[in-house]
């Protein structure tokens, strides 16, 4: 018997499958951030584009040596089928972590995911029909935004300012949904250190939202990636930790540990966690199995707490890193948002410039960036941009705020 050739990828220019695809196929375009990834990737280009957590720190040799063992001892165990909410063991150190933030909740109510990405997609199948509405802040995080798409969803975003969302706006945007007969299945947001602008709900504000999703009977869906990522100031309550019947919260390992293990998760009301489950086990039959057992090892075996004061020291030195390099080289008329966590400062540019036309540019200035219509579900945030602090090094962000600077001013000029 002859073995099979290797095969050369064959590029089709015409896919025989176009009228075969399902409607809910239609709305999907590739995401702005990953189109972007092989020119930003290059090493000449300085990417304050993507969103990657540095982990560069971690201690991988000890890690690699605990997790050898795990596969040794407890093998068996570790690389079986496992639960469809998720592994016991795994869901109560998850409550554990969120009580970090004040949030009391039993492991019973918890729901472990394939990261929080994947807790957002069966959040949005388990509530949404096509045609239904979504609220989410004007502007969102674009893959909350894909998935949202994907099951055809109608998106409705809500004017947020420097304070969050803005509790009249959202007011009007429900009471306009419904005047029309459509459904509001929830407010999707992100209260801390948003993507993509950085910007962290007041408190006075998360007691006005609480407040208008009981005037309104609205469900919350709180995505809280980077809330132990505090770099300045105290960090405020969650809003899950002022209602434990409104708010579906969403926590991710991915920016306190590693986000290659796709370990997140979803804290619901009990009845709503029954149904996540169900969607879970169609999805996957069970969440990473393995992940979980060498999740778990870091949390026993590390000092997961002193882990995450080093990343917030270093994100701290990135975020000042950018600031500064912005207040040096931004030409006058751009503004920026001041992040008190996270990865991401927001820029507005003058009246006239279009972040989207001018990244050719930029990329050959060797910089990149996220335009800001990314982040919108209708066009806007053409002079917007994000960028993020999270992955290059302080001196490379200065460098790069400095090319962006260049850049700005020459489009002035044209
Ligand atoms: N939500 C937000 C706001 C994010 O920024 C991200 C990652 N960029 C996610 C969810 C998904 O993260 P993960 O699936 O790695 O937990």
């Amino acid at each position: 018997m002859s073995l099979p050739q290797p095969v050369t990828r064959r590029d089709t220019v015409l896919d025989p499958w176009i009228d075969t695809y399902a409607e809910r196929t239609h709305g999907l375009t590739v995401s702005a951030v990953r189109a972007l990834f092989s020119v930003a990737n290059r090493p000449e280009v300085v990417s304050l584009a993507g969103g990657m957590p540095n982990i560069a720190d971690l201690p991988r040799e000890a890690i690699g040596e605990a997790i050898a063992a795990l596969i040794r001892d407890r093998g068996a165990q570790a690389m079986q089928y496992g639960s469809g909410q998720g592994e016991p063991f795994m869901r109560e150190h998850i409550t554990e972590v969120m009580a970090e933030e004040a949030i009391a909740a039993h492991p019973d109510d918890v729901v472990v995911s394939c990261g929080s990405q994947q807790a957002l997609d069966l959040v949005t199948r388990t509530f949404c029909d096509p045609g239904d509405v979504i609220l989410a802040e004007a502007p969102s995080y674009v893959g909350a935004l894909g998935t949202f798409r994907a099951y055809q969803v109608q998106i409705v975003q809500v004017a947020m300012d420097e304070r969050g969302i803005v509790p009249q706006a959202l007011r009007e945007a429900v009471a306009a949904c419904r005047a029309v007969g459509k459904r509001v299945k929830f407010l999707y947001t992100i209260p801390n250190f948003q993507n993509p602008t950085g910007v962290t709900q007041s408190l006075e504000r998360r007691r006005e939202l609480i407040a208008v999703a009981h005037e309104l009977d609205l469900l919350i869906v709180e995505d809280n990636p980077y809330g132990l990522l505090t770099i300045e100031g105290e960090p405020l309550p969650a809003l899950r930790s002022m209602d434990d019947e409104r708010v579906i919260y969403l926590g991710s390992f991915s920016k306190t540990f590693a986000p290659g293990f796709r370990v997140g998760w979803a804290l619901a009301p009990h009845a709503v966690r029954e149904k996540l489950t169900l969607a879970q086990e169609s999805a996957t039959l069970a969440p990473p199995v393995f992940s979980q057992f060498a999740i778990s090892t870091y949390l026993h075996q590390f000092d997961w707490r002193a882990q995450i004061v080093a990343y917030r020291d270093m994100y701290r030195g990135r975020r000042d890193a950018m600031l500064r390099g912005l207040t040096e080289n931004m030409p006058p008329g751009c503004t920026w948002t001041h992040p008190t966590g996270g990865f991401f400062v927001w820029l507005t540019m003058p009246e006239g410039l279009d972040s989207q036309s001018m990244l050719p540019r930029a990329v050959s200035a060797r910089v990149a960036y996220v335009p800001g219509t990314a982040f919108y579900a209708d066009g806007l945030g053409s002079r917007n941009m994000r960028l993020s602090f999270c992955f290059p090094s302080e001196e490379r962000i200065v460098e790069g705020t400095r090319r962006l600077g260049e850049v700005i001013h020459d489009e002035l000029d044209m």
